[in-house]
């Protein structure tokens, strides 16, 4: 049964941007899961190309050809590096709605159920504490960690299909990185492998809850933006925030309401739940600077013009003058600054962190190789791909590895909770933290030497 969606972008609209594609493949090397399977299916040239074939009623939508599609993290690296300036991001998530139109009413429902459980601050606080019982059920069944490693196969140039209707060629996906397409892999070892990617989120989450109180300085001087994740994923990081905007002598205000900015539903292709989510947040937060501590939020907030003062913390402190009698204390250790998908390409890039880090004495900061590729979490891509995610996060962590850093910092909640999952399989020794934590705790040991308040 298809229902139509209003906001969901026309096939004509769609086929119009991916025909500014030229097919360069200059995009290709910034592409994670085109390096990690040197599939042409698995890259950004591939993807447009499937996505042309389809809407213009050349190739099949199998469950084969959707998984191509589905594997794409949205990290938007390919926008970056696209010299044509190709609008990847509107196209991926244009062709995501345009499936959901074609999906049965039950299975639209469900995706929208699942998601809006996933952007509901209180059930996710919920989650994460019932996810002590996963843990000890997980312990009991010797659940481990079965995703094992897998290696690229060699690829295939798929070009746009020209003439009737075709399928797709026969897959060459076995070995790769990848899970099986929706309606394969139903077995009960399957179903369990499926289970351990959210099992080790909920039993991150558990570490991690540290509930914000809503706070409504009659004054205040700046909306904190929690989000549906914020209390659950970054309650450190926002109390760190509180406390550092109060050293600053600034007053935050943090509504009862913490509604999601609408990105979860976005990448997904609900577009008209998130754009609903976006027109909440823009009723919410008016005539006050609103600062957070999650960058993908953030980008997606300033994506809509109602919402464009949201600023990342790190740049709205890195902007404000800083007396000169507040100072940090010196902290001797190497430090990693990861920078999200987000912060690079949808903010314009994290320098504001290394500067504000950079206040602190001693400090040495680190960054990964250039050649890095986004860690695999990518909002919920840790739940729905998790064998890529899992390849991609072992990665970064080979790259991490040599640095030898005590703390990794990064802007982002997804970010942080898959770098922690992966430095623990690891057996590494490594703190993850938001940056506003590091400049927190450098705060309170300079105010308790110095008895400032
Ligand atoms: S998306 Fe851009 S960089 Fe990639 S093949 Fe198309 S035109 Fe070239
Ligand atoms: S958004 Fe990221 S994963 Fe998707 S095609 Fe572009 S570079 Fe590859």
């Amino acid at each position: 049964m298809n229902i139509p969606n209003p906001e969901t972008p026309t096939p004509q609209a769609l086929l119009r941007l991916a025909d500014q594609c030229v097919k360069c493949g200059y995009c290709l090397p910034a592409c994670p899961t085109y390096a990690k399977t040197r599939h042409e299916a698995e890259s950004p040239r591939g993807r447009i190309a499937l996505i042309q074939g389809w809407l213009s009623d050349r190739l099949s939508p199998t469950p084969q050809f959707m998984a191509h599609l589905d594997r794409c993290l949205l990290c938007r690296a390919c926008e970056a590096a696209c010299p044509s300036r190709v609008a990847y991001g509107q196209i991926m998530q244009g062709a995501r709605a345009q499936r959901l139109t074609s999906l049965p009413l039950g299975r639209r429902w469900w995706q929208g159920f699942w998601l809006s459980l996933l952007a509901n601050a209180r059930w996710l606080q919920a989650a994460a504490r019932l996810s002590q019982v996963q843990d000890w059920l997980a312990t009991r069944l010797n659940l481990g960690n079965p995703q094992g490693r897998s290696f690229p196969a060699p690829g295939t140039l798929l070009s746009p299909a020209t003439g009737p209707k075709q399928p797709l060629p026969p897959e060459t996906t076995a070995g790769l990185p990848v899970d099986p397409p929706d309606g394969q892999g139903r077995t009960l070892p399957a179903l369990l492998r499926r289970l351990i990617a959210p099992y080790r989120l909920f039993t991150q989450l558990a570490q991690t809850v540290h509930p914000v109180a809503p706070q409504s300085p009659e004054s205040a001087d700046l909306d904190l933006f929690v989000g549906c994740t914020g209390a659950s994923l970054q309650g450190r990081a926002l109390a760190a925030a509180l406390t550092v905007c109060k050293r600053l002598g600034l007053q935050a205000r943090i509504p009862a309401e913490s509604p999601c900015c609408g990105a979860i539903y976005r990448h997904q292709g609900l577009i008209a739940a998130a754009d609903r989510a976006r027109t909440r947040c823009a009723a919410l937060y008016t005539g006050r600077p609103l600062i957070g501590v999650a960058s993908a939020c953030i980008a997606e907030l300033r994506a809509d013009p109602r919402l464009a003062h949201a600023q990342e913390i790190c740049a709205y402190l890195d902007r404000l003058p800083w007396p000169e009698t507040l100072t940090l204390a010196p902290l001797p250790s190497r430090v990693l600054v990861h920078e999200p998908c987000s912060h690079r390409h949808l903010l314009g890039g994290n320098a504001a962190v290394w500067r504000l880090l950079g206040r602190i004495p001693d400090i040495q900061l680190l960054q990964l190789p250039a050649e890095t590729h986004c860690c695999g979490a990518a909002g919920t891509y840790l739940l729905e791909q998790p064998a890529m995610a899992h390849a991609l996060l072992e990665d970064l962590i080979a790259h991490l590895r040599p640095l030898r850093p005590a703390i990794i910092v990064t802007t982002n909640p997804g970010c942080a909770l898959h770098l922690l999952a992966g430095v623990g399989e690891s057996g590494l020794n490594i703190e993850v933290c938001h940056p506003i934590e590091l400049i927190a705790r450098q705060l309170s040991g300079q105010s308790q030497r110095n008895g400032l308040p």
